[in-house]
């Protein structure tokens, strides 16, 4: 099949051009990057380009939407929510967040999710496939045209693990973060892993890198395998040492740990005197996430276990944050309106799959 123009790298665009007959492909390629990743064309007429140009790209591109918009929800807080239904019929969903100086567009990567965490409703559903880079990129415009609003930070951390459909994550990230692209600086892009070591190790020599968050969740191996059963085959002390390495690599003074708070489960002081004895020498922040009720066999934390979790938290004498769940009072938090759409998918045929983790 002939590749799609949306999936191609933007610094391949100049030689593949080259290829197709096109005269003057490096203009041509910052054109096409131009029009296709930042003002958003889906369709070979928002090219706006020449007869005789399209023929030519048409006979070695595929060029048109990929994604179709199937609903929406907006929140009285302003988070946004919209299924998109992808070519082979699949369901995913972007998640539009305010923040302090603009719009945080959470991504999903893969079509369902493989690695089964048993927080996460999606983990129910499996995997259906990885997205392309073409996909990812139009969730970003496509989000932009149906909301309204530009968006100035992209994190993945909806449907799917990034890191497990790489090649994906990395040429979309490089798209939206190049100067004939999005355009992003690449503090505005995150990458949220539940931490995979080879693909972290990957991520830390590339020549360009974003951020990257780990789903810590607890810093107890046992625990930690309880929550997300990739932990097996990714054991902490050697997680711990990539993340270093991706630190000093990246050369951020703090790294980021999301941390799902669960009663009952990861929020005991056993937990945290894990945290204080695991984390030892890493100049870290902890986001803590109140879990929201997916129906998966937890509890959601009250405001007072929160705080009084948060409060205990003060010794390890970093910084902590309580990330608020954008949306979760109109069903829109984690999980919350997928898993309602589960239902929908049981007896409307086509398959939704909830979310991961999402914050603002
Ligand atoms: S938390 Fe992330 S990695 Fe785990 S099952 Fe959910 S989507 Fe997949």
């Amino acid at each position: 099949m002939r590749p799609h123009l949306r999936d191609l790298p933007i610094p391949q665009l100049p030689a593949a051009l080259a290829d197709a007959g096109l005269e003057r492909p490096a203009w041509w390629a910052q054109t096409l990057a131009v029009r296709m990743h930042r003002h958003g064309a889906t369709s070979w007429e928002d090219l706006e380009i020449g007869r005789r140009t399209r023929t030519l790209l048409e006979a070695r591109f595929r060029f048109g939407p990929l994604l179709e918009h199937v609903g929406e929800r907006v929140a009285e807080d302003k988070t946004r929510k919209d299924l998109w239904r992808l070519g082979s019929g699949e369901i995913i969903e972007t998640v539009l967040l305010r923040n302090k100086v603009g719009r945080t567009l959470c991504l999903s990567s893969q079509a369902g999710c493989g690695l089964g965490c048993t927080f996460c409703a999606t983990g129910r559903i499996g995997l259906m496939r990885n997205m392309t880079a073409g996909e990812i990129t139009e969730s970003i415009v496509r989000t932009q045209d149906v909301s309204g609003h530009r968006v100035s930070d992209i994190v993945f951390m909806g449907q799917g693990e990034p890191l497990q459909n790489y090649d994906a994550v990395m040429t979309a990230s490089g798209n939206v973060n190049h100067e004939h692209g999005m355009c992003l600086s690449r503090k505005r892009i995150t990458v949220s892993t539940v931490g995979l070591i080879p693909q972290i190790r990957r991520f830390t020599e590339e020549e360009r890198i974003w951020r990257l968050h780990l789903s810590l969740h607890s810093a107890i191996q046992e625990t930690r395998e309880q929550l997300m059963p990739i932990a097996k085959s990714n054991p902490l002390p050697e997680l711990l040492d990539a993340m270093r390495a991706f630190q000093q690599r990246s050369g951020r003074r703090w790294i980021t740990f999301q941390y799902v708070a669960i009663p009952g489960v990861n929020m005991d002081s056993a937990h945290i005197d894990a945290l204080e004895r695991e984390l030892a020498g890493i100049n870290y922040i902890l986001n803590v996430i109140p879990w929201n009720e997916t129906g998966v066999g937890y509890r959601a934390p009250t405001w007072a276990e929160v705080k009084r979790f948060t409060t205990a938290l003060r010794r390890l004498e970093c910084p902590v944050k309580i990330r608020y769940s954008g949306g979760k009072q109109e069903g829109m938090g984690c999980g919350q309106l997928s898993a309602e759409q589960v239902e929908v998918a049981a007896s409307g045929g086509h398959l939704l799959a909830p979310p991961g983790i999402f914050t603002s």
